[in-house]
């Protein structure tokens, strides 16, 4: 053989260093998926370098065991992984183990499934009619089913439909912006507000990609909002629609990079969808582009729509990021020129934003106007919602249904035995519950110190449900929260319920300010939306601020007039004032980035955080202290307090307990390190790693620290 015999090959682990083999005579390629053996085990990697030259001793190197019959990893996906790696701060490994779970990749045409769907309906209504004696009833079902024949004809459409839309002339307007950016190789940023169609203008954007026989990866934050948008979508692109889930029935790759490679398709999945073989990728939609859903908290603990970006360059693909409230640093991308904001501020259909009303819930209280958690208003606006047949989302961000308990003799509060936070407590079970590692034990109702009472403090949802129903008993309830949403069946069952008014009231946690699309509603209201302001985070009011104008957007799509209800103790934060317009500036974006830039916040900034964990609390907090002096030593600064303005280029704090500082029977310290962006950003954070895999190395402690970069 010739100089090609070492080669480096990435495993699916945390390794800092990709192990050298021998190619055994075997024809490889960069990208080929291989057969070795690793410390005892044997995994498939992938070949990273070819012609590699080993920096141990090359007798000690092992042959690769065999080459697998799958087809490489692209050259873009390597790109990509690498990118991410040097990035986020993690190992390639880590990356391709996120990429390339083992087993379990589903990607279906959606347009295939609707029809089966479809056709499985229409022949049960069919068979209905044919037993069906009563005119009345033999009429319903004709009308279901002329209904459903006339779906199934939009539906079994083949080929997407290019003259599908018209665009609106404000949305044509933004259109043409869109493409101006595209020409100019820019990113658009559409801010569009909720029902001014923006949907409909990545449609168009799809469309016009598919006619030049390119792909399509349309991104949205969650797996539920892909749902509700595969059939809307798939009206206009057919058998040309895939859905990506992760961790669903198991389809080979494989079949993916072939349909792939013919052209003319659109993905659209969450963010494990930009992992895919992609090809020929002409556009990359990010939509709800601010969501926080997008980042994700384990290794690697990447954001996908920044992730997008870096795919996007790779592929030299237009990207396009919309939201109805866009994230801060897109905003500054815009003003800083990289990107181009692109506005639609009218509804399609027209009508007004839905109205605000805030209930100072401690002067309520002091006027006996509270019943359990709602206000008699509030509670008033329910009851007219009820009589003309609307609909209300009530929004409480706490699930269970209380939680904290309480020792009514002693005091007493029960917290998980694995991790430093109370146990919820969960009504329909019977059990107490950690909702950090899932620890559940039998609520008994007698306090394990003393035997006193139990008493639940606070209403999480299920408590809320069980509020309303008591006030509402004629009302149609239903929950939405990650309890419920853990049945995907069930979570589909409820949001299509509500779709189709077979429900009045539906509470849920966050996920019901997400993107949905509920023609009946007139009221949305957020209980004790103290909860949202209340996070000791600077990000806290930016985010209460999306999380509170998306849920008000989920009301009077359709052109209708909607309100708006927030129940809070702290009538007058600066949040409200700014969602109602009453602000004394107009401009809280230009405000929000002044006071970061004047911190040294981001955008401004670049936050990484070393979140380090060891079950042995006192070898965690000597090591965690000396990596921090290390950290301090390589970039010739003192550790600062968490307050106070960004001094030169590089600040560290910590190492500090968390808020929550054990999980799962591991204790957690942070040291949180402030990145200026600066000509210096890349060499700091060159140095950073450098100094942790020394650290690492030299007090043998791998394996305890995880660097969190941009942390949401
Ligand atoms: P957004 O995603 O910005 O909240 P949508 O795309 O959901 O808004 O649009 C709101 C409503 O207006 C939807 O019912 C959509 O079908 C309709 N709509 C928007 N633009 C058009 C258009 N050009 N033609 C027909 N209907 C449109
Ligand atoms: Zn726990």
């Amino acid at each position: 053989m010739d100089g090609k015999e070492f080669i480096t090959v990435i495993l699916p682990l945390r390794l800092a260093w990709n192990p050298w083999y021998a190619a055994g005579g075997h024809a490889l390629v960069r990208g080929s998926r291989v057969r070795v053996t690793f410390a005892g085990k044997t995994y498939t990697g992938v070949v990273d370098q070819l012609e590699a030259e080993p920096q141990v001793d090359v007798t000690k190197i092992m042959e690769i065991n065999s080459v697998e019959d799958l087809p490489p990893i692209t050259e873009e996906e390597l790109a990509l992984w690498h990118f991410i790696a040097r990035y986020y701060l993690c190992t390639v490994g880590e990356v391709y183990k996120s990429a390339y779970p083992a087993g379990k990749i589903a990607v279906e045409q959606a347009g295939s499934r609707n029809r089966e769907r479809l056709e499985a309906r229409l022949e049960k209504r069919r068979d209905m009619l044919r037993k069906a004696r009563r005119d009345s009833t033999r009429e319903r079902y004709a009308a279901e089913i002329a209904a459903l024949e006339a779906r199934l004809a939009g539906a079994v459409r083949k080929e997407p439909d290019f003259a599908s839309i018209q665009l609106s002339p404000t949305q044509s307007d933004a259109l043409s912006k869109i493409h101006k950016a595209f020409f100019n190789n820019k990113i658009a940023l559409l801010h569009g507000v909720t029902g001014s169609g923006k949907t409909e203008l990545y449609v168009q954007l799809a469309l016009e990609t598919l006619a030049q026989g390119k792909n399509v990866l349309y991104l949205v934050p969650e797996i539920a909002l892909s749902r509700q948008l595969e059939d809307r979508l798939s009206a206009f692109f057919g058998d040309r629609l895939l859905t990506f889930h992760s961790g669903e029935t198991i389809v080979h790759r494989r079949d993916v990079a072939a349909t792939l490679r013919e052209g003319s398709y659109v993905v659209l999945g969450t963010r494990s969808a930009l992992f895919l073989p992609h090809h020929d990728l002409g556009l990359i939609v990010v939509d709800e582009e601010h969501d926080s859903s997008y980042k994700q908290d384990t290794a690697p603990r990447y954001q996908g729509r920044d992730t997008a970006v870096m795919l996007g360059s790779i592929h030299r693909s237009h990207v396009i990021l919309g939201s109805a409230t866009p994230s801060l640093e897109s905003l500054y991308n815009c003003r800083s020129g990289r990107y181009v904001l692109v506005p639609l501020a009218e509804k399609y259909h027209g009508g007004n934003a839905a109205g605000i009303e805030i209930i100072d819930t401690i002067a309520e209280r002091r006027k006996r106007g509270m019943t359990g958690s709602f206000s008699r208003k509030l509670i008033g606006h329910l009851d007219r919602t009820l009589q003309t047949g609307g609909q209300a989302v009530i929004l409480r961000s706490r699930r269970a249904y209380s939680p904290v308990v309480q020792c009514a003799e002693c005091g007493a509060i029960p917290k998980c035995p694995n991790c430093n936070v109370t146990l919820s407590y969960h009504k329909d079970t019977g059990r107490l519950a950690c909702h950090h590692c899932g620890h559940q034990e039998a609520y008994t109702g007698t306090c394990p110190s003393c035997g006193g009472a139990l008493q639940p403090i606070g209403a999480g949802t299920q408590r809320i449900e069980e509020e309303l129903q008591a006030l509402f008993p004629q009302a149609r309830i239903a929950r939405l929260d990650s309890d419920t949403a853990q049945d995907k069946h069930r979570e589909a069952q409820v949001i299509r319920d509500f779709a189709q008014r077979k429900t009045d009231f539906l509470i849920g946690t966050q996920i019901v300010t997400k993107g949905f699309d509920f023609e009946g509603l007139s009221l949305v209201a957020v209980l004790q939306a103290d909860a949202l302001l209340g996070q000791q985070d600077f990000r806290a009011d930016e985010h209460a601020l999306q999380l509170l104008e998306q849920f008000r957007g989920r009301c009077a799509r359709r052109g209708d007039d909607g309100l708006f209800v927030i129940q809070t103790a702290q009538a007058d934060h600066p949040v409200y004032r700014q969602l109602t317009g009453t602000a004394a500036s107009q401009d809280f974006i230009g405000d929000l980035l002044a006071e970061r830039q004047a911190f040294g916040y981001p955008p401004y900034s670049r936050i990484i955080v070393l979140v380090c964990r060891d079950a042995n609390l006192p070898r965690l907090e000597t090591l965690t202290r000396r990596l921090a002096d290390e950290l301090c030593a390589a970039f010739v600064i003192r550790p600062t307090l968490l307050a106070g303005p960004l001094q030169g280029s590089v600040q560290l704090t910590g190492p500090y307990a968390p808020p929550v500082d054990r999980v799962a029977g591991q204790h957690i310290r942070h040291i949180r390190l402030i990145l200026r962006k600066d000509a210096s950003l890349s060499a700091n954070k060159q140095l950073l790693a450098d100094t942790l895999a020394r650290f690492e190395k030299e007090s043998r402690y791998a394996g305890h620290v995880f660097p969190d970069v941009d942390p949401a």
